[in-house]
C-alpha cells in the first residue's frame, strides 16, 4: 500500500478500536487504482462526528452538518465523513436531509459515479459494490445507479462528470450522457462559485478539449455564465489544439472567440479572483493590439514574459498556427531587451528634479517614461550619468528648460 495510506492506518485502527468502523473512500483510491497523484485522504466511518471527535485530541469541525470532522494527525490531515444517505434535493443541489447510517455500502450508494465509490479497509482490500474498478478499467464514467434520478438530486454532478473527461481522459459511458442532455438545464439551480471551481478544474486537465466539446454538445453550456447566446461561437472554435493551451490561455481564448466587449464584466459574471480577471483583461488587450501589429520591444517589455507567451501562444491557436516554437522565440526576443522593469532604470523622479530644478508634476511620469523607451531602443544606456547627460542633450535641442 502507498505510504500516504500507510500514514492513516492508525487513524482507521483507532477508530475500530472503539467499535467502529471505517475505511479510505473517494477520489483517493481512484487516483489510487489510476496510479495518479493523490491530494487528500478521505475516511469513511460508521461513528458519528461526536463519536469521532472523541477519538482524537486534534480535530477541526470543517462540515459537521455533513457529518465531516478534520483529523489532524501525525501532521496529516484527514476528513472523516459518518457514513449517510441523502434525500429531499427539492432545489437540484442540496440534500433537504442528511441521514447518518451505520452501512457502508449505503454510504456509497449516495456517490455520484462508480469510480467515486470504491472504498478500501486498512488492508488494501478494496469494498467495490457497484464495479468502479472494472469502470476504471474501462476508463468510464458511470453514475451510482439511474443517471437522471442522480442528476435530478443534484445538477453540479453534470459538471464534475465532464471535468473528469478533461482530468481523468475517461469518457461518459451513454447513459450518463444521455442524462446530461437531457438535464442540463438544471444546471441553473446550481451556484456560479461551484460551476466555476469545475470548469477551472476542467480547463486545468490534459483533455479539455473534449469536455469543452461535450459542454457543447449536451447544451450545459448554455447555463454557464454568460455565454447564452454565444453558444454557436463557442462550439465552432473549440478545437483540438486548446489542449496544448495551459487555464489562463484557454480563458483568454474562450474571450477571443466568443467576441467579449467586455472582460472584466464577463470574467466577473463568472466571480474569477480579481487578481486572475486582472490579469486576464490586461492579457486581453494586449491579445487586442497583437492582431494589429507584430511585436515590437515596447510591446514586449510592457507585456511582460509571462503575458507575452500567452498572448502569442493565443494568437497563433485563434490562426490554425503551431505554438510549439512560442517559448523559445518570445525568451529569446526577451533576454535581448536592454531592460525587463523599470527598477532596472536608477534614475528617480526626485533625481529628475534635482537635475531640472523643476517641481515634481506629470512630466516626471512622462519622463520616466521617455527615458525607458530610449533605453529600449538603446539610444542611451541605464547608466544613471549617460541619461542625465543625454536628456540634457535632447532638451538643448528642443528648446526646453528640462
Ligand atoms: P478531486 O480529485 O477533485 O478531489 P474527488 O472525487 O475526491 O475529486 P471531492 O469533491 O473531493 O472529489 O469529493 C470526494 C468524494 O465525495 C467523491 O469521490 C465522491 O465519492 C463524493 N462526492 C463529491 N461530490 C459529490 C456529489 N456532488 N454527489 C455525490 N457524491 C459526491
Ligand atoms: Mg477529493
Amino acid at each position: 500500500m502507498l505510504q500516504v495510506f500507510q500514514n492513516a492506518i492508525p487513524v482507521i485502527e483507532t477508530i475500530e478500536r472503539a467499535g467502529f468502523e471505517a475505511y479510505f473512500v473517494g477520489g483517493s483510491i481512484r487516483d489510487y487504482i489510476l496510479d495518479r497523484p493523490i491530494h487528500d485522504i478521505d475516511i469513511a466511518t460508521s461513528a458519528t462526528p461526536q463519536e469521532v471527535k472523541s477519538l482524537f485530541r486534534h480535530t477541526i469541525d470543517i462540515g459537521i452538518e455533513h457529518g465531516t470532522v478534520l483529523v489532524i494527525y501525525n501532521g496529516n490531515q484527514y476528513e472523516i465523513t459518518t457514513f449517510r444517505t441523502e434525500s429531499g434535493y427539492k432545489d437540484f443541489r442540496r440534500p433537504d436531509h442528511v441521514e447518518y447510517v451505520r452501512s457502508l455500502e449505503l454510504d456509497l450508494q449516495r456517490r455520484d459515479f462508480t469510480m467515486n465509490a470504491i472504498a478500501m479497509d486498512k488492508k488494501g482490500k478494496f469494498i467495490d459494490p457497484f464495479a468502479g474498478y472494472e469502470a476504471i478499467s474501462q476508463k468510464v464514467i458511470v453514475t451510482v445507479g439511474n443517471a437522471n434520478e442522480r442528476f435530478r438530486e443534484d445538477a453540479l454532478r453534470m459538471m464534475r462528470a465532464i471535468r473528469f473527461v478533461s482530468q481523468l481522459v475517461f469518457t461518459l459511458n451513454e447513459e450518463t450522457k444521455q442524462a446530461i442532455y437531457q438535464d442540463a438545464h438544471l444546471l441553473q439551480h446550481i451556484s456560479v462559485e461551484r460551476i466555476t471551481l469545475e470548469f477551472t478544474k476542467l480547463l486545468n486537465g490534459s483533455n479539455k478539449y473534449q469536455a469543452l466539446a461535450l459542454l457543447s454538445e449536451t447544451g450545459l453550456i448554455t447555463y454557464m455564465p454568460g455565454i447564452k447566446g454565444k453558444e454557436k461561437q463557442f462550439q465552432t472554435n473549440v478545437i483540438q489544439a486548446v489542449n496544448d493551451l495551459t487555464e489562463n490561455q484557454v480563458w483568454l481564448y474562450l474571450l477571443a472567440v466568443l467576441n467579449i466587449d467586455d472582460p472584466g464584466s464577463f470574467l466577473k459574471e463568472w466571480r474569477l479572483p480579481s487578481k486572475k480577471v486582472k490579469y486576464l483583461t490586461r492579457n486581453y488587450e494586449c491579445l487586442m493590439l497583437r492582431k494589429t501589429q507584430p511585436w515590437n520591444k515596447i510591446m514586449l517589455y510592457d507585456a511582460g514574459k509571462e503575458t507575452a507567451i500567452d498572448v502569442e501562444k493565443v494568437f497563433r491557436t485563434l490562426k490554425g498556427q503551431s505554438i510549439e516554437r512560442v517559448e523559445q522565440e518570445v525568451s529569446i526576443d526577451y533576454q535581448q531587451l536592454a531592460i525587463t522593469s523599470r527598477e532596472q532604470i536608477n534614475v528617480t523622479g526626485k533625481d529628475l528634479m534635482e537635475w531640472f530644478e523643476v517641481k515634481g508634476g506629470p512630466w516626471i511620469k512622462e519622463t520616466l517614461r521617455t527615458i525607458e523607451v530610449a533605453i529600449l531602443h538603446k539610444e542611451v544606456g541605464p547608466n544613471k550619468q549617460e541619461i542625465k547627460e543625454w536628456l540634457q542633450r535632447c532638451n538643448l535641442q528642443q528648446g526646453k528648460k528640462y
